[in-house]
């Protein structure tokens, strides 16, 4: 590997956005930082623009825009900054852009993401909503392109370890049975089914394993993440619903599995910190350093699997329902769930009304043929308004 790739990262202010600029911030000599988004904490981005001093800056709106610009210059920096999703596509489609870092949440990331897709970048994508909502046309744009799409989601940047090169001759084809997604069960794992009823926010948020994004942290804990994990999988890696298995796993530590006809099954093991899979996608085929200590299996100690039970968790149920139905099915629940999700945050529903709500509106909805990106908004749009309906009646 020669020249210094240029880095454009979506969602710089999150989670994600945070720990890919520690993992760049280790390799100077291998990333260069092109772009930076922010979205409500532009403070943050614009200490985060001071630090890697990139090419350009990426905020919602006209009068954000000239005060972070002001801002910069007064600190010395040529930082251009650029509006809305006009100026997101526009730093994920550059041309002097390498690799885009997809991890904006929600389906504000998917057109974005997909500049990035059908301008041919290597995608590391985090946003795994994009890919739910619109996933036979985004996979289709990754083929048309040639974009080189690895996932940073943890599961599936196990599996993908876990996979041969040429697994996209077919699950089948290269000996497949299986692929088994782990996922931790999250807080209420063990709650009393009658208390899930009050659980708050900061419960729901006080994710016993990983830190995150409020957005996640919720649907780790109402388990949707894993439901959304499967469709996004079964995009990824071409397989079907029932190839795809969930295994609780409480400790985190086994990333997920992949189960071959002759018995074997591969695993990819690691602490539970998300500048694993950054680094690996980053440097792919490479391998780099990525600031993760050293897994202690003496300190872990035991790993434990269970069955996840689907009346503490009917999301699960939900989204299964939703991929087996498929067309605008997809977008639907996951635009029911984002809605659902940011009132749970509000306290304008309790916990258990995420699903009922999410249910709802796709029962209201009969499913529709999705044949280009205009259905998939249009069946974003409309669980939108029916998740409001919903949410006004109560
Ligand atoms: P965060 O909430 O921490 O960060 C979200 C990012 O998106 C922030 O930079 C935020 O800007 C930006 N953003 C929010 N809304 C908009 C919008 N309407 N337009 C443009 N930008 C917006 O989330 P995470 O980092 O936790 O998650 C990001 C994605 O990665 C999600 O899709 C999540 O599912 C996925 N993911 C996350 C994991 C994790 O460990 N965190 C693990 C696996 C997947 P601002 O903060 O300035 O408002
Ligand atoms: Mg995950």
């Amino acid at each position: 590997m020669s020249a210094v790739q240029q880095v454009t990262v979506l969602g710089a202010t999150g989670s994600i956005g945070l720990s890919t600029l520690d993992v760049i911030a280790r390799h100077p000599e291998r990333y260069s930082v092109f772009a930076l988004t922010g979205f409500s904490r532009l403070a943050e981005l614009q200490v985060l623009c001071v630090q890697h001093r990139p090419r350009y800056a990426v905020v919602p709106d006209d009068a954000s825009a000239l005060e972070l610009q002001s801002n910069l210059r007064a600190a010395g920096l040529a930082t251009e900054v650029l509006v809305g999703e006009a100026g997101l596509c526009a730093v994920s489609a550059d041309a002097a852009v390498d690799c885009v870092m997809a991890a904006i949440v929600g389906a504000a990331g998917l057109k974005p993401t997909l500049a990035a897709v059908r301008a041919g970048k290597k995608v590391l994508l985090a946003n795994k909503e994009a890919l739910v909502m619109s996933g036979a046309l985004f996979m289709q744009a990754v083929k048309q392109s040639g974009a080189v799409l690895l996932p940073i989601d943890s599961e599936h940047n196990a599996i993908f370890q876990c996979l041969p090169g040429d697994y996209a001759r077919g699950l089948q084809t290269v000996g497949v049975r299986r692929v088994l997604l782990t996922a931790s069960g999250g807080p209420f794992r063990e709650t009393p089914l009658a208390d899930l009823e009050c659980v708050t926010p900061e419960q729901a948020c006080a994710h016993p394993n990983w830190s995150m994004g409020r957005k996640i942290s919720v649907d780790s804990a109402s388990m949707m993440n894993k439901g959304l994990e499967s469709i996004e999988a079964c995009w990824l890696f071409d397989a079907r619903p029932e190839q795809i298995e969930v295994v609780i796993h409480r400790q985190s530590v086994i990333h997920s599995l992949v189960d071959y006809i002759d018995g074997s099954v591969l695993a990819q093991l690691g602490n539970p910190d998300m500048r694993t899979p950054i680094a690996h996608a980053l440097a792919w085929p490479e391998r780099i350093d990525s600031g993760v200590s050293p897994l202690d299996l003496f300190a872990v100690g035991r790993l434990d699997f269970e069955r996840p039970d689907e009346q503490r968790f009917p999301c699960l149920r939900l989204a299964r329902e939703a991929a087996q139905a498929g067309g605008s099915a997809p977008a639907m629940l996951n635009a029911a769930n984002e809605v659902a999700v940011e009132a749970f945050l509000q306290r304008r529903i309790r916990f258990v009304d995420i699903a009922r709500m999410i249910e709802s509106v796709l029962n209201a909805q009969p499913v529709q043929a999705v044949e280009a990106l205009d259905a998939v908004f249009a069946a974003d749009a409309r669980a939108r308004e029916l998740a409001g309906q919903w949410l006004a009646g109560r």
